[in-house]
């Protein structure tokens, strides 16, 4: 059953363009409250402008420790990516439920699986707690990360994505599509659909022979990607997260026209006539130490 908890922030920090990661402490009398599986979310509660609002987040982190990070990304107009990604500081308290879902997987020491991940987007974060948890818990499973953005600078938990690579070099590869920042390699230009999956499987085995296939990302790119992955293997396991609904709300141009103003490397948001939250991390954004 779900149950809030106020949880103190020990970080909000910006990690791409127009994403921050959110660090909340597990006190220890929380931690079995708070045990969770890789590929979980939590439920953020928060009253703004007098209304109680509720989002869900998944969980970044692999299982253990005494955090949990969020990685949030701001929508245009949106309240509460606005709400915590710009106001709150460190020693604030955020009401977070306890965690739920069910993208994970039987993590298991004796497997050898080969598992390939689609994440589009803010899609990254189950998909990030999934694969350190496998390649940490499963030594002889080998896993693949196609990971869609529009460019470098919007790319959320980068270094990170970049650290398991280095940490298990021999089981572990990314591969970044960007659908505005060409490439040198084609066929990594463009939009992870199902055009792109196949495309993919032309250049990389291991997209039609996986042991499981993870995918996360907007609801459009979920459906896709896993038609597309049907075809190629249709006795593979397909788990999946939708971060969105396959068709977005009406926007109302009055309140999102002129929503996002760039100024510098800072962006400024604007929505529901509220002032513009603003990214609070500093304009650059540095290689290194975040959000681990
Ligand atoms: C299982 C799950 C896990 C998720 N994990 C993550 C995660 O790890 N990271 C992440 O960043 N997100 C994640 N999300 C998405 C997250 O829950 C929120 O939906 C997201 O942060 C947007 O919330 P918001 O309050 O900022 O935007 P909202 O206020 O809900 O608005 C969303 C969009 O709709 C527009 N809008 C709002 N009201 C109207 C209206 N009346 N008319 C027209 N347009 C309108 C806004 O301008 C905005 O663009 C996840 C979602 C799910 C379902």
């Amino acid at each position: 059953m779900l149950e809030f908890h106020p949880l103190k922030v020990a970080a909000v920090e910006r990690i791409a363009e127009d994403a921050a990661c959110l660090t909340v402490e597990i006190p220890s009398a929380l931690r079995d409250a708070f045990a969770f599986h890789a590929g979980q979310y939590v439920t953020v509660r928060r009253m703004i402008e007098g209304r109680e609002e509720r989002r869900t987040y998944s969980i970044v982190t692999a299982p253990g420790g005494g955090v949990l990070k969020l990685g949030i990304r701001l929508q245009l107009g949106g309240r509460m990516s606005g709400e915590l990604a710009s106001t709150l500081r460190p020693g604030d308290l955020l009401d977070v439920g306890t965690p739920m879902g069910r993208f994970r997987t039987s993590i298991s020491a004796d497997r050898e699986h080969s598992y390939v991940a689609f994440a589009a987007g803010s899609g990254i974060t189950p998909i990030l707690s999934l694969a350190t948890d496998i390649l940490a818990r499963e030594p002889r499973s080998r896993f693949t990360l196609i990971y869609g953005n529009r460019s470098i600078s919007r790319t959320m938990f980068l270094e990170e994505t970049l650290g398991l690579k280095n940490r298990y070099i021999d089981r572990f590869s990314v591969h970044f599509v960007m659908s505005r920042e060409p490439q040198q390699t084609e066929w990594l230009n463009g939009r992870i659909d199902g055009h792109k999956i196949r495309e993919l499987a032309r250049h990389m085995p291991e997209v039609s022979s996986a042991d499981e296939y993870l995918i996360c990302g907007p609801g459009d790119m979920v459906d896709e990607v896993r038609n597309a992955v049907k075809t190629l293997n249709d006795s593979a396991p397909i788990r999946f997260e939708r971060f969105a609904a396959a068709t977005p709300r009406p926007v109302d141009n009055r309140r999102t026209a002129g929503s996002r103003a760039r100024i510098g490397a800072r962006h400024h948001f604007r929505g529901h006539g509220r002032p513009a939250p603003q990214l609070r991390d500093g304009a650059e954004r540095r290689v290194g130490a975040r959000c681990r």
